[in-house]
């Protein structure tokens, strides 16, 4: 490199705001990994299988009015370690196809205000929202994003790795590719390939799961075999957790 090159780069660095040099700092890489739906007492199970490696999850909850004190009492311990509890439907409907039968205002009562209100009364502050199978539109984005912080919708397929749409975008709208182990695209390899370049990049990887069990025996469950091939290498790459709260508060 030639003198005067050195000299404008050492003359731009002494003169950028000390907030531009903040921002050009690279993510740390990592995984913002969330689990689905209603399956508590497995994830409770998990959180003393996966402790040791300080995971920080979102689980996202629909039919809360359905599950028992017992539940609820365990969700309040997974928030107490770190873990955030956050909104994924009253009754996990298609909300696109439901909104073009019934309109907005049936959708935000049938689907969204019960939900936040027996959340609230169970002292849960959902910021963040996921899309019962992924269904969303324009519409809803903007519909939900004057309710939440951040949304997460869904990719799938296992594109080459530097066109996967599940890497956070720096968005109030993201996307997690599924890891469920009956998925036509699960496949290990690929998932750790994201992480690799994840790691090369500074990028954070989305996924997402359900029910987390030792090994699998139906639709949508996640398999420990999974959880750990996932935090081993996060553990060897000095890569860290991410809820989708903390998404919601980096977004540009
Ligand atoms: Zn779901």
């Amino acid at each position: 490199m030639k003198i005067s090159t050195l000299l404008i780069i050492a003359f731009m660095s002494f003169m950028m705001p000390y907030d531009i040099v903040q921002a050009q700092e690279p993510l740390q890489p990592g995984i913002a990994l969330s689990f689905d739906d209603t399956y508590i007492n497995e994830w409770y199970e998990a959180n003393e299988v996966f402790r040791e490696y300080g995971w920080k999850v979102t689980f996202y909850l629909s039919r809360f009015h359905r599950f028992s004190e017992e539940e609820i009492a365990k969700l309040h311990r997974l928030e107490a370690d770190g873990h955030e509890i956050a909104a994924h439907g009253y009754h996990h409907i298609r909300g696109v196809d439901y909104i073009a039968e019934n309109g907005v205002e049936a959708y935000l009562d049938y689907e969204i205000r019960p939900m936040m209100s027996v959340m609230e009364q169970n002292n849960f502050l959902p910021t963040t929202f996921a899309y019962p199978y992924g269904n969303r539109n324009d519409q809803l984005d903007t519909l939900l994003l004057e309710r939440f912080q951040l949304l997460r919708g869904t990719t799938s397929g296992n594109p080459d790795v530097e066109n996967f749409r599940g890497f956070y975008n720096g968005s109030n709208l993201v996307f997690g590719r599924g890891i469920d182990s009956h998925r036509d695209d699960y496949h290990i390899e690929y998932l750790l390939s994201l992480l690799e370049y994840a790691r090369e990049k500074n990028k954070i990887v989305i996924l997402f799961g359900h029910k987390t069990v030792a090994e699998f025996t139906d639709r949508n469950q996640t398999e420990y075999n999974t959880l750990f091939a996932l935090f081993d290498y996060m553990k060897d790459n000095d890569m860290r957790f991410y809820t989708m709260e903390e998404l919601s508060r980096m977004k540009n």
